[in-house]
């Protein structure tokens, strides 16, 4: 498929092979960038885990994935789809098919019947950090304690072994009668704002969306484009990410635009990205902040359908590799099908 091809290099190169894990409607299902293996349609599915292999041995398993962002991947015949190629009249499956025609070379330019890599939806939903049952408890002991040692100091007249004894147990019985008091006070003192901030954001996207529809632009090809664009940053010829071999946007933060001498559309995205590198065969995560501007074009762009699309050079007649930016033959520029660029 167009979008995967980029990052099948890398990965080809590295050695390294990803399962992801999605959950759509209800169900468990699976993509594999090993084509041997299990290759499930996504409908709007959120990403739960992906699972990294080198020479099929499991080095990391990447999880906390958001759940406002949606994929789908739909091909037309889960790579089943015998191809004929026009060019030699060789039959070959469309899992087989990498860059074309294995045999004559010809460009096919596969693509989804239908995908969505990561649009965001706009609904919030407040996630509670691993550690927040933990904090409220230390913050319930500690102040527990205080209370029963301030209470036994001020009854008794001396203070022997015995009120040490006390003053433990009395603790132990105050956080856990306290504990559900804290937990709920925690739960207004620290997710409120957190939801209030938020909810703010998520305004201001949806207020984005709507001029920008207003603008006649389609969310879903916008997110498809700036995934391209970063599989692009990430994995192509000239990037400086050599070492990471797989990214997910975990969250759009913001999306501003500006528009030049009612012409011109730039966009400019800031997200928080996690890069996975590979380093000495071990699997690194970072957390990145990212800002990244995108350039509408005013170009006429190639239209891909569905399935196999074979173009020919307006030039010279060779078949054209759509994520290239010239004829592989004559060097003429090839109209690109991405609506947005990253600039
Ligand atoms: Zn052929
Ligand atoms: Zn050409």
């Amino acid at each position: 498929m167009i979008v995967e091809k980029v990052h099948n290099k890398r990965l080809k190169e590295k050695g390294i092979s990803i399962c992801s894990k999605y959950k759509a409607n209800g169900i468990l299902l699976e993509r594999n960038t090993d084509k041997s293996k299990k290759n499930d349609n996504i409908e709007n599915g959120v990403c739960l885990e992906k699972d990294y292999y080198k020479d099929d041995k499991l080095l990391a398993k990447i999880f906390n994935f958001d759940p406002r962002i949606k994929y789908t991947y739909i091909s037309a015949n889960n790579g089943q789809n015998k191809i004929t190629c026009p060019n030699c009249g060789n039959t070959s499956k469309e899992s087989e098919i990498e860059d074309g025609c294995p045999y004559c070379g010809t460009s096919y330019n596969i693509e989804f019947s239908d995908k969505a890599l990561g649009s965001k939806y706009h609904y919030d939903r407040v996630i509670q950090g691993s550690n927040y049952k933990a904090i409220t408890l230390i913050i319930d002991i500690i102040i527990s304690a205080i209370i029963v040692y301030t209470y036994i100091i001020n009854t008794c007249r001396t203070f022997n072994v015995y009120d040490i004894l006390k003053i433990i147990i009395g603790t132990v019985i105050l956080s856990l009668i306290l504990y559900y008091v804290f937990y709920m006070v925690d739960a207004v003192a620290i997710t409120l704002p957190i939801k209030i901030y938020k909810d703010s954001l998520n305004k201001k996207q949806m207020k984005f969306w709507k001029r920008m529809e207003a603008l006649g632009i389609n969310k879903k090809t916008f997110y498809n484009n700036v995934n391209y664009e970063l599989q692009n940053y990430y994995y192509g010829e000239n990037s400086k990410n050599k070492n990471v071999i797989d990214y997910d946007v975990i969250d759009y933060t913001s999306l501003n635009e500006q528009i030049i001498e009612d012409k011109k559309i730039l966009v400019t995205i800031n997200m928080q990205i996690r890069e996975i590198e590979l380093i000495n065969n071990t699997i690194n995560e970072n957390i990145q902040k990212r800002e990244f501007t995108f350039e509408k074009s005013n170009e006429q762009t190639i239209n891909i359908k569905a399935g196999e699309n074979i173009i020919k050079c307006h030039n010279c007649g060779a078949s054209i590799d759509v994520t290239k930016s010239i004829c592989n033959y004559c060097g003429t520029r090839v109209n690109s099908y991405q609506e947005w660029y990253m600039i």
